[in-house]
C-alpha cells in the first residue's frame, strides 16, 4: 500500500512541471478590444496585422470578434457603463478564449470589466506603454507587448540626420492626450540635454503651422502625434503631421509608421502590423493551452525606418542613419523601373555580339581557307603549267631554233665578209642588227617560258582582257602552225578590264586551245581555234575559245571540269578542273556548248574592274 502512494507521489511530481505550463484549450474565439475608433489608418494596420497570424493559424480555426471604444474622443463614467452592458449583452452567449487589449485606456478598461464580463480569461494587451503597464501593474496572467518608443531615440535620430543639431521642436498634442509619448514629458531634461528644446505642445493646428516655418537652421521637429486641430475638428495624426510637412522649415522625426508618407522623415517608427501580428501570436499560444503567466510581457515592434523622398528633400545621406534603417519610397532607379526592358535589350546586344563574334570568327575561318585553297590552286597550276610547256616543248625548241639557226648563219657571213680584200663594214652593221634583234626573239620566247612555268602565288593586277589574249596567242602560234592548225584572234573592238592573276588567266586560255588543239588531231584539214574576247553589254568580260573539231558528247558537257575526266591516253584529266579553280577564284564561270556548225566552244564570264 506505501509503495503505492509512493508511485503516486512520484507521478504527481514528475507530471507537475507540464501541469504547470499546459492546460486544457481555450474556446477559439479572440476578442479585440481598440481604444481607438474605427477608421484611423494605425489601427487598421494594426488590425490586420493581428488578423493576418489569426487567419494564418493552421491547428484551428479562430473567431475574431473586434470593438473599436473609441477613448480617445469619449470617455467618462457613464460612457463607459454602456459600453460594459453592450459588451456584456453581445458576448454573453458567445465563449471567448483571450482578450486583446489595445491601447493603455482599452488595457485598463478590460481589468476593470473583467470580473464581470471575462472572468479567468487571460488578457494580451499591445501598445500600451511602459508608463501605462507600471501604473495599471497587471496580473501575471495579463501578458502582451510593450511598446518603447523613448525620446532618447527620436533626439539620436535628429542628431544623425541634422549635423550640428543645437534646437528641438517638440510637436504634438497635451501631454495627457497623447498614447505611447507621455513618458517624452519627463524625459526632456535627460534626453535633450545640451539642446535647446521648443516645445509646441496643445496648441492650435494654425499656430503649429505658423512656428515650424520660423525653426532656427540646426534644428528638428520631433512629432508625437496630434488627434485635434485644437478648433474642434478630430484629425487624424497622420492627416497632422502632413499638414505640420506642409510648412515646416525643417525636417520632421516623427514614431509611428503612418506618419512617414505625409511628410515625415522617418525614425524609431512604431510599426502598427508587427504589433498587431505580435499580439495575435501570444493569443494563440494562449488559446492553444499555453498558460498567460509562462508568456513574460516583451517589448517589440519598434523598427528604424525612414521616407527617401524626405531625405532628398533635408539632404540627408543613407550613411547617416541608424545601421539596419529600412528606407521606404526610394525612387526606383532606371534599372528597377525599366528592369525587363534593361535585360531584354541586354539579352539582345548579348546576342548580336556573340552572333557576331561567330560571324566574324568563321569569316576569319573561311578567310584562311580561301587562302589555303588558292595556294592549292596555285600549286597545282604550277604542275598543270609545266606539265604544259612539257608538251609545248618540240614547238618551243623549233621557235628557239628559229633565231638561233640565223643567227649562226648571219656570224658565219659576217665573218666571211671580214676575211674579204675590202671588207663592206655597212652589210657587217646589218648582219649585225639581224644577230641582235634574232637574238632579242630568242630570249623573248625564254622569258615567256620563263614566265609561264614560274611558281607563283595568287596575285590581283589590272589586265587588259585583249592584250592578255594576244599574248597567249602569240606564244602557241609556232605550236599551233606545227600542228596545222589556223588561230584567230577576235579581240574587242572596246577595252576590256578585269582585275585578276595573269599568268594564271593565260593558262586557263592556253589550257582551252591546246585541248581544241588536242580534239582536231584526227580532222585531216580545216583545224581552227578562234578566240574571241568581247563587253558584256557593260556588265561583265566574255571570252570564248571555240574549235572546229568533234565537240564533246552532251553527257559529258558538265563532266569534263571534274578532277581527272580525261578521253586522252596520256591525259591527266586535270586542265579544266584547274581552269574552273581559277575561274571561282576570280568570281567567274566557265561552262562548256557545241556549236551548231559542229565544234565545242567554251566561255568564260569574269567581272569587269570596277574603275
Ligand atoms: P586532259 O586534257 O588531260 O584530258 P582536261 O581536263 O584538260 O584534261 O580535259 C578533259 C577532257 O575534256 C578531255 O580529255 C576531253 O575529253 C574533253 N575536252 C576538253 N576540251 C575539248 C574540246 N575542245 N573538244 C572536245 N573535247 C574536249
Amino acid at each position: 500500500m506505501t509503495r503505492i502512494r509512493g508511485l503516486i507521489v512520484f507521478l504527481v511530481v514528475l507530471l507537475a512541471p507540464a501541469c504547470v505550463w499546459a492546460q486544457e484549450p481555450r474556446p477559439h474565439a479572440i476578442l479585440v478590444l481598440d481604444q481607438a475608433e474605427s477608421r484611423g489608418p494605425f489601427y487598421d494596420l494594426l488590425f490586420s496585422g493581428l488578423r493576418d497570424v489569426v487567419v494564418g493559424h493552421t491547428h484551428s480555426n479562430v473567431t475574431l470578434y473586434g470593438e473599436n471604444l473609441d477613448l480617445s474622443r469619449f470617455g467618462g463614467q457613464a460612457y463607459e457603463q454602456n459600453l460594459k452592458r453592450f459588451l456584456h449583452e453581445k458576448y454573453q452567449d458567445k465563449p471567448i478564449g483571450a482578450v486583446v487589449a489595445i491601447g493603455g485606456a482599452s488595457l485598463e478598461c478590460a481589468l476593470r470589466w473583467r470580473e464581470e464580463l471575462w472572468p479567468g480569461i487571460p488578457i494580451v494587451f499591445a501598445m500600451v506603454d511602459e508608463l501605462d503597464f507600471a501604473r495599471l501593474k497587471p496580473p501575471p496572467d495579463v501578458t502582451g507587448v510593450i511598446v518603447k518608443t523613448p525620446l532618447a531615440d527620436s533626439i539620436r535620430v535628429a542628431r544623425a540626420v541634422v549635423p550640428g543639431l543645437d534646437t528641438v521642436a517638440i510637436v504634438g498634442d497635451p501631454w495627457d492626450r497623447v498614447v505611447v509619448f507621455r513618458s517624452w514629458v519627463d524625459e526632456i531634461a535627460t534626453a535633450a540635454a545640451g539642446l535647446k528644446v521648443i516645445t509646441i505642445v496643445g496648441e492650435k493646428m494654425s499656430d503649429v503651422r505658423k512656428r515650424v516655418a520660423d525653426l532656427p537652421e540646426h534644428s528638428a521637429i520631433i512629432y508625437s502625434s496630434i488627434y485635434s486641430d485644437g478648433e474642434g475638428t478630430f484629425l487624424l495624426p497622420r492627416t497632422a503631421v502632413g499638414l505640420i510637412a506642409e510648412t515646416a522649415n525643417r525636417p520632421i522625426v516623427v514614431a509611428a509608421e503612418t506618419f512617414l508618407s505625409p511628410g515625415g522623415l522617418g525614425g524609431y517608427v512604431i510599426v502598427p502590423s508587427v504589433i498587431g501580428a505580435d499580439a495575435a501570436k501570444i493569443a494563440l499560444r494562449i488559446l492553444d493551452g499555453e498558460r498567460a503567466e509562462n508568456i513574460p510581457p516583451a517589448s517589440g515592434g519598434v523598427k528604424p525606418i525612414f521616407n527617401w523622398e524626405q531625405m532628398q528633400r533635408w539632404n540627408v545621406s543613407e550613411s547617416n542613419l541608424p545601421a539596419g534603417s529600412e528606407i521606404r519610397f526610394r525612387e526606383p532607379g532606371l534599372w528597377d523601373k525599366y528592369r525587363w526592358q534593361s535585360i531584354t535589350a541586354i539579352a539582345v546586344l548579348l546576342l548580336q555580339a556573340g552572333l557576331i563574334a561567330v560571324l566574324l570568327r568563321e569569316r576569319r575561318k573561311r578567310h584562311g581557307a580561301e587562302i589555303e585553297s588558292r595556294h592549292r590552286m596555285s600549286e597545282l597550276a604550277h604542275v598543270n603549267r609545266s606539265a604544259t610547256a612539257g608538251e609545248l616543248s618540240s614547238s618551243l625548241a623549233h621557235e628557239l631554233n628559229q633565231p638561233l639557226g640565223s643567227i649562226l648563219t648571219n656570224a658565219e657571213t659576217a665573218e666571211l665578209i671580214l676575211g674579204s680584200q675590202s671588207p663592206d663594214l655597212d652589210e657587217v652593221r646589218e648582219i649585225l642588227a639581224d644577230i641582235r634583234r634574232d637574238d632579242q626573239r630568242a630570249s623573248e620566247v625564254i622569258r615567256r617560258l620563263r614566265s609561264f612555268t614560274k611558281r607563283t602565288m595568287f596575285e590581283t593586277k589590272d589586265v587588259d582582257v585583249n592584250e592578255l589574249m594576244r599574248e597567249v596567242f602569240d606564244f602557241l602560234s609556232v605550236q599551233a602552225s606545227a600542228r596545222n592548225v589556223a588561230l584567230y584572234l577576235k579581240a574587242s573592238p572596246e577595252a576590256v578590264r578585269i582585275k585578276g592573276d595573269p599568268i594564271q588567266l593565260q593558262q586557263v586560255i592556253i589550257n582551252l586551245i591546246v585541248n581544241s588543239m588536242d580534239a582536231m588531231t584526227a580532222i585531216p584539214y580545216g583545224r581552227t581555234v578562234i578566240g574571241r574576247a568581247e563587253l558584256n553589254g557593260g556588265k561583265s568580260a566574255l571570252i570564248s575559245i571555240s574549235d572546229s573539231g568533234p565537240g564533246i558528247p552532251v553527257d559529258k558537257l558538265a563532266q569534263v571540269f571534274d578532277p581527272f575526266f580525261t578521253t586522252k591516253e596520256q591525259g591527266m584529266g586535270i586542265g579544266l578542273s584547274i581552269a574552273r579553280s581559277i575561274i571561282q577564284a576570280h568570281q567567274g564561270r566557265i561552262w562548256a556548248e557545241n556549236q551548231t556548225e559542229g565544234g565545242a566552244v567554251f566561255h568564260l564570264s569574269l567581272p569587269l574592274s570596277a574603275g
